[in-house]
């Protein structure tokens, strides 16, 4: 029994050794991938269910990694937070898409805003609110077309700041929006105080409404709540045509999900655009 226990410790040993380097081998393969601009952004369309239009598409980052093929956020934001690479990977994907929106304005393709997920880890510090001005200046894009979305986790930490500095975004006429509204805990006095343009409604309750009462209910009094305080509702994660029913009974502005596209290249998302489009 003993030498099985050590073997079985061994084994674990070995397992954690294999972790910690593949951890290793990806967080150098990262710093490399920076450098090369191994990434690609897909854009998802949110759509006004009143006039059927696209009002935003929201860049999501994904990396061609040159041996495992396609990454998704979830295989290496985490270690870019971790690792403080964050910093120029959000670089990289702001210069991206607000590349990308100047480039559909420059088209005519219409007024579509692009939206950016700002990670909590580096939204505190001094070189996000520089990293936006330089990359607005630089593409030329107006601050109307450009949406920031953050995380309810976000604004609990460091409310004076963050509030100055989302106050000066939207200043400036930029969109605030807080994803995955209703998974952290913030409360209604908390929310108010900060200048919020739109909640986007976690997607775990519009995958839940239809079975669950208590999720439906959730959903209801979030909408009720947005609407009593003039913000914008998107309902992210929508799969089927009854969520939609059901959402648009209730008075959900927008729908963002699969139902209308998957994220998608840019190429690609141009097709839900139309041309009378204007902000
Ligand atoms: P998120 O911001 O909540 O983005 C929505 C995620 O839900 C995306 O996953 C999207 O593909 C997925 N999704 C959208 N509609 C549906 C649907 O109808 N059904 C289902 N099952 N899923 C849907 P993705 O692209 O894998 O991104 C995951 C997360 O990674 C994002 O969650 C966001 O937190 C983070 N992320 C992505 N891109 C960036 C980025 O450029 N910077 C930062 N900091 N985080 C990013
Ligand atoms: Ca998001
Ligand atoms: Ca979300
Ligand atoms: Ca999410």
């Amino acid at each position: 029994a003993k030498a099985c226990g050590k073997n079985v410790y061994k084994l674990f040993d070995k397992k954690m050794n294999e972790h910690a380097n593949e951890r290793v081998t990806l967080l150098s393969d990262l710093r490399l991938a920076l450098e090369r601009e191994e990434f690609v952004l897909h854009y998802q369309p949110k759509v006004d269910l009143l006039t059927g239009n696209v009002t935003s598409v929201e860049a999501l980052v994904r990396w061609m990694h040159p041996r495992l093929g396609m990454l998704a956020p979830d295989k290496f934001i985490r270690l870019s937070e971790e690792s403080g690479l964050i910093a120029d990977l959000t670089d990289w994907v702001l210069r991206t898409a607000c590349t990308q929106a100047k480039k559909w304005q420059e088209q005519n393709l219409g007024s579509v805003r692009v939206a950016v997920n700002l990670s909590p880890y580096h939204f505190q510090r001094q070189d996000v609110k520089e990293a936006i001005f330089s990359v607005l200046d630089a593409t030329g894009l107006e601050p109307a077309l450009l949406e920031i979305e953050i995380t309810e986790s976000a604004l609990m930490q460091n409310d004076e700041y963050t509030c100055e500095l989302l106050r000066e975004l939207r200043g400036l006429g930029m969109t605030i929006s807080v994803d995955d509204f209703g998974t952290g805990y913030s409360s209604l006095s908390y929310l108010h105080r900060f200048p919020i343009n739109t909640l986007k409604i976690d997607r775990t309750f519009i995958l839940n409404m239809m079975k669950s009462s208590e999720d439906q209910a959730i959903v209801t009094a979030i909408i009720a709540m947005a609407k009593s305080l003039n913000m914008q509702i998107v309902a992210e994660g929508v799969e089927t045509v009854d969520q939609l029913e059901k959402l648009k009974d209730q008075g959900c502005h927008e729908i963002q999900g699969f139902l209308v596209s998957r994220p998608v290249t840019a190429e690609t998302v141009e097709q839900f655009f139309t041309p009378e489009n204007h902000l």
